[in-house]
């Protein structure tokens, strides 16, 4: 017997299930797709982590990136990059990260925090270096509970299918990242950062009170790029995210996905705030 495996990712493999008659029936439905199997759990339970970024100066010179790799410089960092692969051209996404616990009481850390030692503006829809020598942290909720969707938007493949990220719905996750922002400014804030730390460019020590933070996340934090979640194939909402469904008139023995599947766990439950 065959086996289907269905590996288009958190955004393309809800539209391909649902392309196919697969998915909820109040979707496919009203855009004329028949409904070959029904299944609650197909584009449902997008989860993906917000991530807020607070820059800060950096006072000592050419230690940054945006001292030594912009404009010209970025030509200096193409020899050590082709002796050493480092530098500039060499680095990862985060060349330094941290994992924490945004609370007390929580089992695991329930945040991540990517340094990089530059901080960076949108130029012409590209990522720029600043002239200003700085770095970024960016602080990435490890276990969002906000649920958005993706569903089919027509029955024509080439159509987008609709994104609704839902971002910051629920409560942990607002509770999360303010926490998280205060927590990171108390780290870089620390005795041992004082001869590099300058002042907080982004958003600046202005922005203090939760509602001030969290108004400044909604306005500028952009998605991780870690979608999970779209292509629950368990038949209630407790296995959707398990994909040992066999769909019903198809050659399949078994089934197997990707990312879009990947089960989430919940947050240990936040206690009451105080
Ligand atoms: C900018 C960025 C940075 C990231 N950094 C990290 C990181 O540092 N660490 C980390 O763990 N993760 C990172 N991720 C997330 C990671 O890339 C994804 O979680 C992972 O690639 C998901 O794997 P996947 O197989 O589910 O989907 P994908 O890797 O998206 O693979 C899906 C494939 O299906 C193909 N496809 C889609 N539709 C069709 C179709 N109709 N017909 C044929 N083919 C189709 C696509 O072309 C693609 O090749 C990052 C993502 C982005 C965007």
């Amino acid at each position: 017997m065959a086996e289907v495996i269905l590996a288009a990712g958190s955004v393309n493999s809800p539209q391909l299930l649902e392309l196919s008659g697969i998915g909820r029936p109040e979707v496919l439905g009203p855009l004329g797709i028949p409904v070959r199997h029904p299944l609650e759990g197909v584009g449902e339970g997008l989860r993906d982590p917000i991530a807020p970024r607070i820059k800060w100066r950096i006072t000592q010179r050419g230690i940054t990136f945006n001292d030594r790799a912009r404009g010209v410089g970025l030509a200096w960092q193409v020899a050590p990059y082709l002796a050493t692969r480092r530098g500039f051209l060499g680095l990862p996404s985060a060349p330094l990260l941290a994992f924490f616990r945004s609370r007390e009481g929580l089992e695991s850390p329930d945040g991540q925090l990517h340094l990089v030692p530059y901080t960076y503006a949108y130029g012409g829809g590209r990522r720029e270096l600043t002239a200003e020598p700085g770095m970024t942290v960016a602080i990435y909720q490890l276990r969002p509970e906000s649920l958005g969707s993706i569903h089919v938007a027509s029955s024509d493949p080439r159509d987008p299918p609709a994104i609704r990220l839902n971002f910051l719905s629920d409560e942990i996750d607002r509770r999360t990242l303010i926490d998280a922002v205060r927590f990171t400014r108390r780290l870089v804030g620390a005795r041992a950062m004082a001869g590099f730390r300058g002042e907080e460019l982004r958003p600046g020590p202005a922005v203090e009170s939760e509602d001030a933070i969290l108004a400044w996340i909604r306005e500028t934090a952009e998605t991780a790029y870690h979608p999970v979640g779209t292509a629950g194939w368990g038949p209630t909402p407790a296995r959707w995210s398990t994909p040992s469904f066999a769909f019903t008139g198809w050659p399949a023995s078994g089934s197997r996905t990707d990312r879009s599947c990947r089960p989430s766990s919940r947050a240990t439950p936040m206690p009451p705030a105080s």
